[in-house]
């Protein structure tokens, strides 16, 4: 197999990933080039980045609203339904069976 960042010209190859030309002779880009330095270095980066990426939507989506029993924003005083923003935080809600401050702030509105 044939490393995947090796560009070959009429008489030359080149490593997309340094941008040098590569001595074939020394270098296993045309069999074993998960043996390479270059190419183990570039993946290792690359699981770091997902893992990385992966982690910051996970805590992204744990700080997410949760639901709160008995607690809806339309039953509070501080929602507005026409603009859909609770002026309590000052910030819009986007699922009101989801209160963004948790419950912490509610108060039920009288109707
Ligand atoms: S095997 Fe190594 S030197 Fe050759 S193209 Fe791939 S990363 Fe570059
Ligand atoms: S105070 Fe809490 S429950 Fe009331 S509207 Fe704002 S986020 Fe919703």
């Amino acid at each position: 197999m044939v490393c995947p960042y090796l560009k070959r010209g009429f008489m030359t190859a080149k490593c997309t990933l340094t941008g040098q030309v590569v001595n074939l002779k020394k270098m296993p880009c045309l069999k074993n080039y998960e043996e390479c330095p270059i190419y183990k270095a570039h993946v290792t980066e690359k699981i770091k980045e997902v893992k990385e990426e992966v982690e910051k939507r996970e805590a992204k989506k744990e700080e997410q609203p949760q639901e709160v029993p008995g607690v809806s924003c339309e039953d509070c005083l501080y929602y507005s339904r026409i603009t859909h923003i609770c002026i309590r935080l000052k910030q819009r809600v986007d699922d009101p069976k989801r209160p963004p401050c948790g419950g912490k702030y509610f108060r039920k509105a009288e109707v």
